[in-house]
């Protein structure tokens, strides 16, 4: 029995697994493919606090290692389910079970990819799904928007302030975002819209140069020129195992606020994988601090 099991070793589970192992928790932290989350694939981090500037490899490399010292079990599992049948939760993976008296989710999520060919080769190197990450390096140069939602607005209005042109693409004939998000960037001269058109190939050498669109009402292909894409066609939670522990929103991220606390008692839920407008490193470990003294509390509570 562990006070405390997390799963994911993401920034957010980290952090947790770091509050909790100095409030002298026994912790196990569970994860399925990559220790240090998605932040490992940011060839160039540049807004997390302490560091001007770090590979997110090395970022991930230090929070696993800060956890590791402090006393951290970090086992490589993917967690299948998770059952609540009264004092204590029981984790089932695919190679084990482990029971913990509360359980922090620190799942993640994913950013949609366009599927296609050389995306993930191209990805840090022209090929963003973040504004807020990696706009700063796109300063003065030509940009394309994929998608026509808020956050695809919200990134194109961050981005017209620093880039020569951005140009907004968009499948369908009208972009589905805010209203006063379209007016603000109808109203700026480097803002251009595409209506009616797909991304069908990336191109370049080692670094992103050009994109072939098709124009769907017309069925013609072309040749676009671009110094970057930003990919923002949504996000992808992978809350599956979590449907029947707690309540899930319609897009499947957990229902849970800055408290973390979710619809279960003694379960929280920190970082991408909940219900929250600003998905970063920093806010994740933000809800991993949070999560863990909450959970601290919760094993306190009930040994009395
Ligand atoms: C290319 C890229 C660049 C980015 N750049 C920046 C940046 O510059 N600055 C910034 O602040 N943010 C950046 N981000 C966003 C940042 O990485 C995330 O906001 C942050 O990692 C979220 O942390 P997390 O711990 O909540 O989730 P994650 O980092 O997604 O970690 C969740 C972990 O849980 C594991 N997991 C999921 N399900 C299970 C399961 N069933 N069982 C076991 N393990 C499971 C996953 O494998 C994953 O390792 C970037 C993201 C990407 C993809």
């Amino acid at each position: 029995m562990h006070d405390i099991v997390i799963i994911g070793a993401g920034p957010a589970g980290l952090t947790a697994a770091i509050y909790a192992l100095r409030a002298n928790k026994s912790v196990l932290v569970l994860e399925k493919e990559s220790f240090g989350g998605q932040i490992t694939y940011s060839p160039k981090v540049e807004n997390y606090p302490g560091f001007n500037e770090i590979s997110g490899g090395e970022l991930g490399e230090k929070l696993v290692e800060q956890a590791l010292n402090l006393g951290a079990e970090i086992e490589l599992d993917t967690v299948v389910s998770v059952k609540n049948p009264g004092s204590y939760k029981i984790v089932q993976c695919e190679h084990g079970q482990y029971q913990a008296k509360s359980v922090i989710i620190a799942s993640g999520s994913r950013h949609r990819q366009l599927g296609l060919a050389r995306e993930d080769e191209f990805t840090g190197n022209g090929v963003s799904y973040c504004a807020l990450c990696d706009g700063a390096f796109y300063k003065d140069r030509a940009i394309a928007v994929i998608g026509g939602g808020n956050t695809a607005l919200q990134d194109a209005v961050l981005m017209a302030d620093q880039c020569s042109k951005v140009t907004i693409i968009q499948n369908l004939a009208f972009c589905t975002g805010e209203k006063k998000l379209i007016e603000i960037l109808k109203g700026k001269k480097n803002v251009e819209f595409i209506f009616n058109t797909v991304v069908e190939e990336l191109e370049g050498e080692e670094q992103l140069s050009s994109i072939m669109l098709r124009d769907l009402e017309h069925d013609k292909a072309y040749r676009f020129k671009v110094d970057g894409i930003f990919v923002a066609i949504g996000q992808q939670p992978d809350n599956k195992p979590f449907e029947t522990l707690c309540k899930l929103d319609e897009q499947g991220f957990i229902i849970a606020d800055e408290s973390t606390v979710t619809s279960t008692p003694g379960v929280y839920a920190a970082g991408d994988c909940r219900t929250k407008k600003v998905r970063q490193v920093v806010t994740a470990a933000g809800d991993g601090a949070v999560a863990a003294m909450n959970a601290c509390r919760f094993v306190e509570s009930i040994e009395k």
